[in-house]
């Protein structure tokens, strides 16, 4: 039995691509290649003209200003996308952010506007985000995804507010399924392996993560973009129908080794 999956007359947003390093972009590509039509979102005017550049790679893609910790910002994109598109089938979530003075040093000292702004951004948006889309998805309902990190629950030295950011985010992941599983809007999120992105280069010790990775996990290699956006295709289609409220690591292993 041979299956492929098709995503031709699907329709989603992306939110999270800054560039063509981002995961985002990576899952966005093999999006377009399955057949979906996705509009983008960026983050402000300073990220626009990099992100038109990225996603013209696709065409013309609609192209909307959105900080998702704005739940008003979130709505409006919901309304033009509705105006312009009808319903919608699937919801890319790729962001986070912290200031670089909370990662690295130590956890202790986080203060609470470095706490604020890494949980508002990383955790807090995937609620406006998923929250406002109800009547963007039809009665065949949707899938969301959202990116996550097994800091969530082992310790990752430099990585420190992002920890408790993506446990935060995980949570949701899983009040979120139970909330919208009724209106068959699945929600999950796919933990990734370390992978250089514009996110992850201001992580201290990101390339001893990477290297960690390489040479401990049951694969022995890190691994890639396209390996996550496969994840993310089957994630966002009717493959995987049954799947809600999920973590799915996309790690070569690294996750099930203790030493
Ligand atoms: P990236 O820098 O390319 O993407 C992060 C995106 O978040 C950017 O597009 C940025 O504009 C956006 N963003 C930040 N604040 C925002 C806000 N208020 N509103 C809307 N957008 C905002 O880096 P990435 O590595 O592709 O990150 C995507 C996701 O993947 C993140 O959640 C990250 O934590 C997660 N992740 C990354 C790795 C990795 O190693 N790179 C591993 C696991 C999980």
């Amino acid at each position: 039995m041979t299956f492929s999956i098709d995503l031709s007359g699907k329709k989603g947003i992306i939110f999270g691509v800054a560039n063509h390093r981002s995961i985002a972009w990576g899952i966005s590509k093999i999006l377009a290649e399955a057949g979906a039509e996705l509009c983008f979102t960026y983050l402000n005017e300073r990220l626009k003209k990099p992100v038109e550049k990225t996603v013209s790679e696709i065409g013309n893609p609609l192209l909307l200003e959105c900080d998702a910790t704005d739940e008003n910002q979130v709505e409006n994109v919901y309304k033009t996308v509705k105006n312009k598109y009808g319903n919608i089938d699937f919801i890319v979530h790729c962001i986070a952010f912290a200031e670089r003075e909370d990662l690295g040093g130590n956890f202790s000292e986080t203060n609470l506007s470095g706490f604020r702004t890494a949980l508002e951004t990383s955790a807090y948006s995937l609620i406006p985000v998923v929250g406002k889309s109800i009547d963007l998805f039809g009665e065949d309902g949707g899938s969301v995804i959202t990116l996550t990190f097994d800091a969530s629950q082992r310790v990752y030295p430099g990585y420190n507010i992002m920890g408790t950011a993506k446990a935060a985010l995980e949570n949701e992941v899983r009040q979120l399924a139970v909330e919208f599983g009724g209106k068959n809007i699945r929600i999950n999120s796919i933990s990734a392996g370390p992978l250089p992105t514009l996110a992850a280069r201001s992580i201290p010790g990101f390339s001893e993560m990477n290297k960690a990775h390489r040479e401990r996990s049951p694969l022995k290699r890190n691994i890639s973009h396209d390996e996550v956006a496969k994840t993310a295709l089957f994630l966002l289609s009717d493959m995987s129908s049954g799947i809600t409220g999920a973590n799915i690591p996309v790690d070569a292993g690294y996750g099930i080794i203790a030493l």
